[in-house]
């Protein structure tokens, strides 16, 4: 599945917001046996209304999201690539996640402490960013040193490996994320595997108080402003509101919403923003069993999107008998979609369209 990292400055809001989503994971628990919960990661059911419809149409016995797992990095601090804080350990989580949830401290109350002395947003984000700058720095060194022997003895690998590395390195030196470089598309996989942190793209998350949370504050708008800048995305969120929804039942969190303002919860918006962020869609496996969503980046074939299911479907690929989700629901199920010819056998090449209803034919 896909992770997010939660990163921020201590006192920001990380872990209100964490404990929330946990909490709303642990609801979800209940209904989702699978859904596994350790103290630093909860997985997360990403809301489909479109899920919920299908599997009312197929008469589906059980309904299963399809899931997004959240990783609470603590530890991040100025100093932290010094090994100040949780030092490495964090590095390291951080390189395992395929994007950073950034959460900023939007909100005034002088109760609470910032670390620095003032709330700004904009420079919190800075001094994270710095951190993630010198880690990347201090881990590109060390390969370099490993690598320069690998391309003396010929291995081409290591010859683009330390070519992508340079080219990270100077722009890194030049006070800039890693993820400036322009990389051909030859050497895209090559530089994704190279597991930069500053290549990671940042969803960042303005933390604001209760009364903000419709309209947003001056904080947030300039914290818009930077994401835009950097091609990163940015949502805002009260961690506090997010905090009271967790413990209410879904009727009650309804109206409570519709009270705040809010047509969503955060924690959804939080979701999508994450899922767009990642160029991620949904395809669904539907039948009198189970109605379940699946997730894959935007471009994936039959094969690959076959292999979320199971490896052997990827492996023993025949076919996919596909609906589109719009011809499912107007033809009021898979029968009807058959008999008006809205369901296509599609091959090996196929690109799986957002809400496509799949079926795999595959050896065994
Ligand atoms: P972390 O260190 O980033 O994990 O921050 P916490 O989630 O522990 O929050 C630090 C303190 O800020 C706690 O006392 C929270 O209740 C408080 N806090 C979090 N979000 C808000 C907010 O939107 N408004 C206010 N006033 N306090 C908040």
């Amino acid at each position: 599945g896909f992770r997010m990292g939660i990163v921020g400055l201590p006192n920001v809001g990380k872990s209100t917001l964490f404990n929330a989503l946990t909490r709303t994971a642990a609801a979800q628990a209940a209904n989702f046996p699978f859904c596994t919960i350790e103290p630093n990661v909860g997985e997360v059911a990403v809301p489909d209304p479109r899920l919920d419809r299908l599997a009312e149409i197929a008469k589906s016995k059980q309904v299963i999201p399809t899931r997004m797992t959240f990783v609470d990095i603590a530890g991040l601090v100025k100093g932290a690539s010094k090994g100040e804080g949780l030092g490495n350990q964090f590095l390291a989580n951080i390189r395992e996640v395929d994007a950073i949830a950034h959460v900023l401290r939007c909100f005034e109350d002088g109760d609470i402490t910032h670390v620095e002395g003032r709330v700004d947003p904009v420079a919190d984000a800075e001094t994270i960013e710095t951190e993630l700058m010198l880690a990347d720095i201090e881990s590109i060194e060390k390969r370099l040193q490993n690598i320069v022997r690998k391309v003396r003895g010929g291995d081409k690998e290591a010859v683009q490996q330390e070519r992508l590395l340079r080219a990270a390195l100077a722009k890194l030196e030049e006070g800039e994320p890693a993820r400036m470089v322009e990389v051909d598309e030859d050497d895209a996989k090559a530089w994704k595997m190279l597991q930069l942190l500053t290549t990671k793209p940042v969803l960042y998350v303005c933390n604001v108080a209760e009364e903000d949370a419709a309209q947003g504050n001056a904080h947030a708008a300039k914290v818009a402003e930077m994401a835009a800048a950097q091609g990163n995305a940015h949502v805002i969120i009260s961690a506090r509101i997010e905090e009271e929804i967790s413990q209410l039942d879904a009727e009650e969190a309804a109206m409570f919403l519709d009270e705040m303002g809010l047509e969503e919860a955060g924690l959804d918006r939080l979701i999508k923003a994450g899922y767009g962020l990642l160029n991620l869609q949904t395809y669904f496996t539907v039948g009198p069993k189970e109605a379940r969503a699946w997730t894959i980046r935007e471009g994936t074939m039959a094969p690959q999107a076959a292999g979320v299911i199971h490896g052997d479907f990827e492996k023993g690929f025949i076919r996919a008998e596909t609906i589109a989700y719009d011809d499912f629901v107007a033809s009021g199920g898979e029968q009807g979609a058959k008999e008006a010819g809205k369901m296509r056998a599609e091959g090996k090449s196929y690109t799986v369209a957002d809400g496509d209803v799949m079926h795999f034919l595959f050896n065994t």
